[in-house]
């Protein structure tokens, strides 16, 4: 194939405000090359599978030079390879998108550009700024207040002033007394309401409302620093009653969640929304035991089970691969009845087509063990963990139902960020740390290190048995009503 860039724009940071397109382009790209601007939690996004590229920062801490980034760009797209260049905001709004596609352009590259939704807007509306508003502001303005080294601000005060509109002022925060004194030199009144949105839309975002005469004071004040717009109008009046984002009731709680990396997604994204500031911390993977040849022997001999249980999505998938491996489809199940231990499980069937007979009242091994002892007459597969729960066998066992236990997938923890994230917990910078099981427990307790301080931060637990495995480590937990993911976000919003 073909190599081509895409010029991506990621957003201000949220990443829910990344572009359905630029998602795609995502999910598809080979190699990412980003900017310092591009949140962690979009970079989140870059499929495993996709080679990184920064280019914010060098081991010298320099930015790359804009040359080598152009050149970067061109060798790997003409190497054929399928390139996404991400960039903060929108890429041609000061952020230099259209000089690097000349260079292709001129090359000879294909390329394309996905729009981004600019800090510009962005982050005045989740500071509660609209940057238009009927009566107060009929055109909008984007001034970048970025000079180059030792020479003044080259900005036209007076032509500004007379537009009467919002003033939106990029890159601009060393420079921000100046542009002050410029407003105030060409004649704008210095009680002209004016405001600074500090890393907007992300969890630390902070605003400083002022006027213009007072910006300087109050955001020296407050020690406003980079990224952070200036925004100057009458608009700016509207952010005590339309700053919503603040207001979230998870914000300025710092939440660590630790599940698997495909399936961190919706509790990750769930907290997000309700502002808390997540770190996806995945302490265990999961990986299929491939070749399996117990669990295609007893594929090979399914119609002898009455039922066949599933304790996690994982070896849903994992039954599923050896199936389709076998060279069978769902029709091989024929009268098979199906048991999954909880709704996650029971949508990993549905996924196939397949409709759980059974999921138990509560979503445990025990409950399981026991539901199934109760509705089975014949013999039971289970297709588990390595270490599946004995909670589950135990209640067969005690019943006299025969079952063959086959462990599908195993569990492993070696994320390589763990010695960060120690420092960061033992310095107190997490309140909750998810846990969706007792195996998640035990991944964050080997990937931290068992001798690690836990008493900074109150585990938020699926389950009594999750929290168990968490008390052993002296963890202080809550615990959820019911052993689902929205019971697990109520945890970290009752206080
Ligand atoms: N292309 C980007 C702007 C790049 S210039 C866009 O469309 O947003 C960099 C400047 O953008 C920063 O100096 C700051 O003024 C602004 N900026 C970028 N992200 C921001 C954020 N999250 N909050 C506030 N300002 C931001």
């Amino acid at each position: 194939m073909k190599g081509k860039v895409t010029l991506v724009g990621a957003g201000p940071g949220d990443p829910g405000l990344l572009t359905v397109k630029g998602l795609q382009a995502l999910r598809r790209a080979e190699v990412v090359v980003y900017d310092r601007l591009v949140s962690p939690a979009v970079l989140e996004l870059i499929p495993d599978s996709a080679r990184r590229i920064d280019v914010g920062k060098e081991a010298s801490r320099h930015p790359v030079p804009q040359d080598r980034i152009n050149q970067i760009l061109l060798e790997e797209a003409q190497a054929g390879c399928n390139v996404v260049r991400l960039k903060g905001g929108d890429p041609f709004v000061f952020g230099r998108g259209g000089e690097e596609l000349q260079v292709l352009a001129q090359a000879g590259a294909a390329f394309e550009e996905v729009p981004g939704v600019t800090s510009a807007i962005a982050a005045a509306a989740y500071g509660g700024i609209p940057v238009t508003h009927r009566g107060f502001a009929s055109s909008l303005h984007m001034i970048t207040g970025h000079a180059r080294e030792g020479e003044p601000l080259r900005i036209d005060f007076e032509a500004l002033v007379r537009t009467g509109g919002t003033l939106v002022f990029l890159m601009g925060v060393t420079a921000m007394p100046a542009i002050v004194s410029g407003l105030l030199e060409a004649g704008m009144d210095g009680k002209t309401p004016a405001a600074m949105v500090e890393s907007g839309t992300l969890p630390g975002q902070r605003r400083c409302d002022a006027v213009l005469e007072t910006l300087p004071q109050r955001a020296a004040e407050m020690g406003i620093r980079s990224p952070a717009l200036i925004i100057v109008g009458g608009v700016c009046a509207l952010a005590p009653e339309l700053c919503w984002f603040e207001r979230l009731p998870l914000r300025g709680k710092r939440i660590l969640v630790t599940r698997p990396k495909d399936r961190a997604g919706t509790l990750s994204g769930k907290l997000r929304e309700l502002g808390a500031d997540v770190v996806e911390f995945p302490c265990i993977r999961t990986e299929a035991i491939s070749p399996c040849p117990a669990m295609a022997d007893a594929l090979g001999r399914l119609p002898a089970y009455e039922w066949l249980g599933f304790t996690s999505a994982a070896g849903v998938e994992a039954f599923w691969t050896c199936l389709r491996g076998m060279g069978k489809d769902a029709r091989a199940l024929g009268g098979v009845k199906l048991a999954a231990i909880g709704p996650a499980t029971g949508k990993a069937l549905e996924v196939h087509g397949l409709t759980a007979d059974l999921i138990p009242e509560a979503y445990n091994a025990a409950c399981m063990g026991e539901a199934l002892a109760n509705a089975a007459e014949g013999k039971i597969l289970l297709l588990r963990a390595e270490e599946g729960s004995p909670a589950l066998t135990d209640a067969l066992k005690t019943a006299g139902i025969a079952f063959d236990d086959i462990p599908v997938y195993r569990t492993i923890c070696d994320n390589p960020r763990s010695a960060e994230l120690r420092e960061e917990l033992e310095a107190g910078q997490f309140d909750y740390v998810t846990f969706t099981s007792a195996s998640t427990v035990r991944g964050f307790v080997s990937a931290v290190g068992a001798d690690a301080d836990f008493g900074r931060f109150t585990g938020l637990c699926i389950g009594e048995q999750t929290a168990g495995e968490a008390k052993k480590h002296g963890i202080a937990v809550r615990v959820a009503k019911k052993a689902a993911i929205d019971a697990l976000v109520e945890l970290a919003e009752s206080n």
